[in-house]
């Protein structure tokens, strides 16, 4: 037997059918947002998600899934949504016809991460970017955008972090100063910070595993760094969450493990008494120089991306999901090989009159077709034995009701409709 990959999922019955209940559910939140789907390849070139996520970057160095290909080429699966956007959003010179385009995407990613609750080597996000336009109420609407999703699918044990990391000027000021503090005791950091020291000092704020270090705890903090410009911009950001009525707490050490972050960033915390509890559902932030460091023109962006798994094991464990069980219109239940014949017929014309029809291929017996009315939860049974086709009758019993009716079967469809629609 050939086993599924590590950390990887198979999506069957009532699992597959969430997953797709929600790809509706938010993308037709996204869509009053303005947001238009892009589709791209989930393979790219290596060197797209080096570049942009920073040869530093946790994802960069550990995570990624990158292989040659035939004729050579250094290619890789996406580990995550935006480089493959900004790619095409350059490629394709989205941003002629508008100042701003509004994007998202929904689809899997691979990481070679430890497999655990809530984190896979393949799995699904749900992410938008929007792209041209720098602007504090554009991030806070993109903010609210993911409020708002998590609103009309009724997940409230959330919470919203949200810190700035400054533009180019604060961070190199607030970098030098890291690696000054850090320096004084970076030997009772892991090994990766010690890299991090001379690469990319604030990724040590990043940190899983010393996460809890005092000396990480208490770092200097950005917000002593920051422009006059980017404080600015900052403070109108949370101005317009509050207006909103977004309740969002300050984490000064939030930093996001990518390169191409600029400003605000944010995640949103799942908050519950069993192991999903901390991990993020949802993070992003503004990206100033990433369109530009991939070869276009120099504009901004702001995104974020969801976590479908995660998202899918919340709404399960609080009971989120409506009734997503198949439903069936019809179970016919033939009687004899003669019925069953004749039924297949009657099943094709009730599926062209677009009601959920189904039929036992196999079992003659009242009780075993049953099983199968049942397991559909099927609102009307149509039993067909030999009394049924001498007559040209059907014995139509409803499910609702209990009634049970005697049907002649040019009227049938007729009789379904005023019942059903
Ligand atoms: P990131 O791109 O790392 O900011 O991740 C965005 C969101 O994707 C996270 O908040 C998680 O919900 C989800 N996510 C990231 N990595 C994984 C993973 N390995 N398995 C499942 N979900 C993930």
């Amino acid at each position: 037997m050939i086993n599924k990959i590590k950390g990887t999922i198979d999506f069957y019955n009532l699992e597959a059918i969430k997953y797709r209940y929600l790809e509706r559910k938010v993308t037709d939140v996204i869509k009053d947002f303005g947001f238009s789907e892009i589709i791209t390849p989930i393979i790219e070139s290596t060197e797209l998600f080096v570049r942009s996520t920073g040869e530093e970057s946790d994802i960069a160095a550990k995570e990624i899934y990158s292989f040659l290909d035939k004729g050579n080429r250094n290619v890789a699966l996406r580990p995550e949504g935006t480089a493959g956007v900004v790619r095409s959003y350059i490629e394709n010179k989205l941003y002629v016809n508008n100042n701003l385009t509004k994007l998202y995407y929904f689809g899997p990613m691979f990481r070679y991460e430890r497999p655990q609750a809530g984190r896979y080597r393949q799995f699904n996000q749900f992410g938008v970017e929007a792209i041209g336009v720098s602007s504090p109420l554009l991030d806070a609407d993109v903010i609210m955008s993911a409020v708002n999703i998590f609103k009309n699918l009724g997940i409230n044990n959330i919470k919203l972090v949200i810190n700035t990391i400054g533009d180019f000027a604060s961070r190199s000021l607030y970098s030098k100063e890291l690696q000054k503090y850090f320096s004084k005791d970076i030997k009772s950091l892991c090994s990766d910070c010690n890299r991090r020291l001379t690469t990319s000092p604030l990724r040590i704020l990043d940190c899983k595993i010393d996460k809890d270090n005092p000396l990480i705890l208490n770092a200097p903090k950005i917000n002593d760094f920051l422009t006059e410009e980017s404080n600015i911009y900052f403070e109108k950001v949370l101005e317009v969450l509050k207006t909103n009525n977004v309740k969002y707490e300050i984490n000064r050490n939030l930093v996001r493990g990518l390169d191409y972050y600029t400003d605000t960033v944010f995640e949103f915390i799942i908050e519950s008494d069993d192991q999903l509890d901390g991990l993020a559902i949802c993070a992003g932030g503004k990206y100033s120089d990433l369109v530009k460091s991939l070869g276009g023109p120099d504009l901004p962006g702001v995104g974020y991306a969801f976590g479908v798994e995660r998202i899918i094991a919340i709404m399960s464990e609080n009971n989120l999901f409506p009734n997503l069980e198949p439903v069936a219109d019809v179970v016919i239940i033939a009687l004899d090989d003669a019925a069953k014949l004749y039924s297949l017929k009657l099943i094709n014309t009730l599926r062209e009159n677009n009601f959920y029809a189904e039929i036992d291929y196999v079992n003659t017996t009242m009780k075993q077709q049953f099983k199968l009315s049942e397991r559909l939860n099927a609102k009307y049974l149509i039993i067909v034995g030999e009394e049924e086709l001498k007559n040209k009758t059907l014995t139509v019993k409803s499910s609702l009701d209990k009634t049970q009716e005697t049907i002649s079967e040019e009227n049938i469809i007729k009789y379904l409709k005023e019942k059903l629609k």
